[in-house]
């Protein structure tokens, strides 16, 4: 191996360009389909959910905080999960947990 050659991680990337459309396993036709991928985003949170409720609940008053609020992080990327779509069924399936700084999608 030269010397001199800095090689990065693939994690270590400014940001990484995928396709949007591609050529996948779709669990429901059981072949490889043409698929597009898009960014799965969170929903609304409802306010009046039992876990929400009961969170408030928990935090009212003096000393509800019950762990230490998180001030810097330490990583400087973010998770983020995948959706493909099929293109035949439209039958949806996700990859979680990438961790990228950013994502292009290229058409
Ligand atoms: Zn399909």
């Amino acid at each position: 191996m030269k010397h001199g050659v800095l090689k990065l991680p693939l994690n270590l990337c400014r940001c990484m360009k995928m396709q949007k459309e591609f050529r996948k396993f779709c669990p429901k036709c059981k072949t490889h389909t043409t698929q597009s991928i898009s960014i799965y985003k969170k929903g609304k949170d409802r306010k009046m959910a039992l876990g929400a409720r009961r969170h408030a609940e928990d935090k009212k008053g003096y000393g509800g905080q019950k762990f230490p609020e998180l001030k810097r992080t330490a990583k400087t990327s973010k998770k983020i999960t995948l959706k493909y779509t099929c293109k035949n069924c439209q039958r949806k399936t996700m990859k979680e947990g990438m961790r990228i700084r950013k994502l292009e999608i290229q058409p």
